[in-house]
């Protein structure tokens, strides 16, 4: 099994006290339908100032697609999931809601951490997170990616289109995010979790009446004991190579960056057809009871060592 060759690369338990095994899985978010990108506060798309790419170091502005969001929706859409999968093999309905309804008992909660809230007289600890998100950057500037979407207002007397409310920018399909998911210390089954959680989320928008689908393609894996590559890195360096977004230009660009590790002997790159071949064994994979107990079963064993 393809997924086998991830073993050196995972914990056969996950432990409150996180080693050095890491997993990045590199992935494409296309972008399906016009999305707002923004903060609440601000109710602007957020761009950022970077570099064009690795080559050419004028300054652009690019689409920021914060960490935090992308966390969000992936977290919440590991709890559907396991809601689901829980239901249909049988288990006691998942109660566990972001984010002040945490269950700290369930595999979203072992991977993606959380804090107890409840103010009872035992102080229940926190689980750390293993599972890391970085803000990634639209391929190309924001220039060549936003839209402007009008309002308008229309008159309820004579049913015409008044003078235009506003202009809002979004981001317009097929704009391109280079990311990461960057895992720590996980395990086997997490892992396929993770894998399965990316490829099915879908609605990333701010404003669910505004579009926000995406696509994540999983494009490359690469495993050692550190972080190989940024977010940032990732887009700067496909921008000279955006003529070519595949697998092998990505697995090219992680080989090159092996230079830069500390432990690069203990650093995997996988190819294209290996990372293909894992995501489609992942995909197969059935959330089914055996499946669910072994991986609550592990979560209950991470807070028996928790507790000491
Ligand atoms: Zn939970």
């Amino acid at each position: 099994m393809s997924l086998d060759m991830l073993t050196p690369y995972l914990v056969e338990i996950a432990r409150p006290i996180i080693g050095a095994k890491t997993i990045q899985v590199i992935l494409f978010r296309e972008v399906l339908d016009y999305t707002v990108l923004r903060t609440e506060e601000t109710r602007e798309v957020n761009t950022v100032v970077t570099p064009l790419s690795i080559s050419i170091g004028k300054d652009v502005r690019r689409a920021a697609f914060l960490g935090s969001k992308q966390k969000a929706v992936e977290s919440r859409e590991l709890e559907r999931m396991l809601r689901t999968a829980g239901v249909e093999a049988g288990l006691v309905e998942l109660q566990c809601h972001l984010k002040d309804n945490l269950c700290l008992k369930c595999p979203r909660c072992a991977l993606f951490g959380g804090t107890n809230v409840e103010s009872g007289s035992e102080k229940i600890a926190n689980i750390k997170h293993r599972i890391e998100y970085g803000t990634a950057f639209s391929l190309l500037p924001f220039e060549e990616v936003r839209v402007a979407l009008t309002f308008n207002a229309i008159n309820d007397k004579t049913q015409k289109t008044g003078q235009a409310l506003g202009t809002r920018y979004a981001v317009r399909p097929s704009t391109v995010f280079p990311s990461v998911v960057t895992l720590k210390s996980v395990t086997h089954k997490e892992l396929i979790l993770v894998i399965k959680t990316l490829l099915s989320a879908r609605n990333y928008g701010a404003e669910t009446r505004i579009g926000g689908d995406m696509r994540n393609s999983i494009v490359g894996i690469v495993a050692g004991w550190e972080e190989m590559i940024t977010p940032l890195e990732l887009t700067l360096e496909l921008y000279d190579r955006r003529e070519d977004l595949s697998g092998d230009t990505v697995a090219g660009i992680l080989d090159r960056y092996q230079a830069y590790a500390g432990n690069p002997n203990k650093l995997k790159v996988f190819t294209p057809e290996q990372v293909d071949l894992m995501v489609e064994q992942v995909a197969e994979v059935s959330l089914d009871r055996r499946f669910l107990d072994e991986a609550y079963a592990d979560v209950a064993q991470y807070r028996l060592e928790q507790k000491g």
